[in-house]
């Protein structure tokens, strides 16, 4: 639009970030922070900047987009749908309603591999959703390529933009496929983070309002949310190389039960806590680690 037609406001930063603060005080954890990111990324304003400006000038209709944000955060509609983004680890992604948004826990499965499987470079990523740990493999592991599934077209989708716009497009591929890629091939490392809540958890609301915004079939499945796992582990030795390794994300109280799982199906099985402190992570391996 021609400049001269933009419609122009003057609000003192300060102030508008306080009163957005008080209106998400229900809704958000911290609702400060929570404010000064909707206004940073609607007025386009640099986060350090809320420490150094006051009186700006602003477009009224971008003004308007911070306030329906602000709408939707109150209807619990998580931030990162609003924006559009979520950042994890080293990259930038586009997330929608078609896809979980990636949490910070998951981050942590990175330095799993990186630590524990230094010499792994052909990934398999089941569920990949936004494409996130797939991609985070190879932006961060040197000359390393993903083969990534989603069974949602649509989550595929997100994925391959992902690729796209952090120039990763030629170190993974992406295949709508129920789990396992058609192809039957041999991977250092299957990881994943599939949909384990329960689906008969009536306490849902305990955890958060939020995941009714996000795609149900990231998020629950059968046999009290361990589904995935047997479905995995049970096909897994097909698609691994003779030293390879499944490495999970579990839901909270599930590591010892994916343990049971994988012995039963002759792998040897550890567990890895995350950051809280929580039992999070199972590695299944075909043989002892060295
Ligand atoms: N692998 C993706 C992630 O960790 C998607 C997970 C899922 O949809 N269950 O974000």
């Amino acid at each position: 639009m021609n400049e001269k037609f933009v419609k122009k406001k003057k609000i003192n930063l300060t102030q508008v970030a306080k009163e957005i603060s008080r209106l998400l005080k229900k809704r958000a954890s911290n609702p400060l922070q929570e404010a000064r990111i909707i206004l940073s990324h609607f007025l386009s304003i640099e986060m350090k900047d809320f420490y150094l400006l006051d009186d700006i000038e602003v477009d009224i209709d971008k003004l308007n987009l911070v306030y329906e944000a602000v709408e939707l955060r109150l209807k619990n509609k998580p931030l990162e749908y609003i924006m559009g983004y979520k950042q994890f680890r080293l990259l930038k992604l586009k997330v929608n309603e078609s896809v979980l948004i990636p949490r910070n826990e998951t981050e942590e499965i990175i330095d799993i591999v990186k630590k524990f499987f230094p010499q792994a470079r052909l990934f398999l990523d089941i569920g990949t959703g936004s494409g996130a740990i797939a991609l985070s493999l190879v932006k961060e592991i040197k000359d390393s390529i993903c083969f990534a599934t989603d069974i949602s077209e649509k989550a595929i989708e997100v994925a391959k933009e992902n690729a796209k716009q952090n120039n990763l497009e030629n170190r993974v591929f992406f295949e709508r496929a129920d789990l396992f890629p058609k192809e039957i091939m041999k991977f250092d490392i299957i990881i994943s983070n599939p949909p384990y809540i329960d689906l008969n958890n009536t306490k849902l609301s305990l955890i958060s309002e939020e995941i009714y915004f996000e795609p149900k079939i990231a998020l629950f499945t059968e046999n009290k949310g361990l589904l995935f796992y047997e479905k995995i582990l049970l096909k897994a030795k097909n698609y691994l190389n003779s030293e390879g390794s499944c490495i999970f994300e579990v839901g909270f109280n599930q590591a010892h039960e994916v343990v049971e799982i994988g012995e039963a199906k002759g792998f040897v099985c550890s567990i890895f806590k995350d950051l809280s402190g929580i039992e999070r992570f199972v590695v299944c391996s075909v043989k002892m680690l060295k």
